[in-house]
């Protein structure tokens, strides 16, 4: 048979020759092609791995929640609800609706709708695809992923420490090295109010120098000010009263015990009194892990997260603890390419095949061997003995399994190493799985 058939023609012959255009991905919404899949799998699986050591568990949710959730959950004033969302709405019943930019507030949404933390507390963990409307730029997209853990109903310090113990076992387990943990703690609702009356009244000193975006902030969220990149504010927000200042007792034995415990397990930090996070749900613990190595360029932060003790009330739910923390894949995916990680599954073995009694033997031989636990590719689409050797070759398998009308007569199967020499034999098709399946180990 021809190697490459050409199609039948589609559609009505009298149609006119008109060319569809070429569709493409919206901008800042990537493909992740099956050569670049190895390392999101490799990454995924070693979180997944490392995070059921700790005792957490999958929670899914959904990827569209009511518009409502994020801006009760993540704040009105943040960068995220204000610029960032997609929100569009329903066509039926015309509810607003939007694609999560973020996880955690669709995960307290499920835990009150299920009552999920009444009784026990709960360590879980999700994935998936988080939607921003940012502008593109390495490390920086429209729909990026996120691992996400949360720890629902502990009051830490304990828990804030063990999950950040946690992602420094991670980062080792992938091979990272130069990833640097940045905490700081932003107090209680009472500890902000009051130094948010402090920075308040530093900005209206300063209201000359204050742009349109920290106008409009100065009496909603003040804080988020200092989160502002603009190089004409940094030398009066560097100068502006800080959070720390204000923190009381609780707030402070918290803060110290955090410290104590991430010594205690070996782990350097920098306390960075301007780490605020752009959230507002947050309090008390927050963190983030930033790579140093400068792969990342300017968008450094791999890991961000900390403590939101008011996230359940503010979403109707009963008053409960929760600390938990986002890693951006597609930053972990560059800093593993820029280590030269790679992982090319490929199959075990290839099978080629001539003829019909030999295409019956090969895919009989084959569920056999699968049913041993072994990867085997079948050939399909026919072609000449030689053309099936080259797609063995270059699907990356160990072996080519050679099954002409020879083997077909004789039931067997010709066994030949693609890689690193070594001489063709050939097995009993009946003992081909037990064979293959010694192989691999
Ligand atoms: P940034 O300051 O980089 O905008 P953020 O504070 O908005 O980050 P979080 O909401 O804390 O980010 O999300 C946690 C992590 O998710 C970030 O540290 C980052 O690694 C990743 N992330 C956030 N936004 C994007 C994006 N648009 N594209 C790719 N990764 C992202
Ligand atoms: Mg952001």
């Amino acid at each position: 048979m021809n190697e490459h058939p050409t199609l039948p023609p589609s559609g009505p012959k009298a149609a006119a020759p008109v060319k569809p255009t070429r569709l493409q991905a919206i901008r800042g919404m990537n493909d992740i092609l099956p050569d670049e899949a190895p390392l999101w799998e490799l990454f995924e699986d070693t979180a997944r791995r490392v995070f059921a050591q700790y005792g957490y568990r999958n929670i899914r949710v959904p990827i569209v929640e009511s518009t409502a959730l994020f801006v009760r959950g993540i704040g009105e004033y943040t960068d995220v609800v204000e610029k960032e969302m997609y929100t569009f709405e329903d066509k039926l019943n015309g509810e607003s609706l939007t694609l999560r930019p973020e996880a955690t507030a669709g995960i307290v949404r499920a835990s009150i709708e299920h009552s999920l933390i009444y009784d026990r507390p709960q360590r879980v963990w999700t994935s998936g695809p988080m939607f921003r409307h940012e502008r593109p730029q390495k490390g920086r997209y429209r729909q990026f992923h996120q691992m996400d853990a949360e720890a629902l109903g502990f009051a830490g310090p304990d828990v804030d420490a063990e999950q950040i113990v946690m992602l420094a076992r991670l980062w080792k387990a992938l091979g990272l090295a130069g990833i640097e943990l940045h905490i700081n703690s932003i107090g209680n609702a009472g500890e902000r109010a009051a130094h948010r009356q402090a920075l308040v009244a530093h900005f209206e000193r300063h209201a000359d120098l204050l742009d349109a975006d920290a106008q409009r902030r100065l009496h909603a969220n003040p804080l988020r000010i200092l989160d502002s990149k603009n190089p004409a504010l940094q030398p009066m927000l560097a100068a502006a009263p800080k959070l720390i200042d204000f923190i009381e007792d609780d707030s402070r034995a918290h803060f110290e015990e955090l410290q104590r415990l991430l010594t205690e397990a070996g782990l350097a930090y920098t306390i960075d009194a301007r780490l605020v996070r752009g959230l507002d749900y947050y309090n008390r613990t927050v963190f983030e892990w930033i790579d140093a190595s400068g792969t990342l360029g300017a968008q450094g932060t791999v890991a961000g997260g900390g403590r939101y003790d008011a996230l359940f009330e503010i979403l109707g739910g009963k008053p409960s603890f929760a600390c938990g923390f986002a890693i951006g894949i597609e930053r972990m995916i560059l800093l593993l390419a820029a280590l030269g990680a790679h992982c090319a599954p490929a199959p075990l073995a290839y099978v080629v095949h001539a003829g019909d009694a030999a295409g019956t033997l090969a895919r009989r031989a084959a569920e056999a061997a699968r049913d041993a636990g072994v990867a085997i590719v079948t050939n399909a689409g026919d072609g000449s003995m030689k053309a099936q050797m080259k797609r063995a070759d270059a699907s990356g398998a160990a072996y080519a399994l050679i099954i002409g009308d020879d083997e077909a007569r004789t039931g067997t199967v010709a066994i030949k190493p693609l890689r690193g020499g070594g001489e063709q034999f050939a097995v009993p098709a009946g003992e081909l799985a037990t064979r293959l399946a010694a192989l691999t180990r």
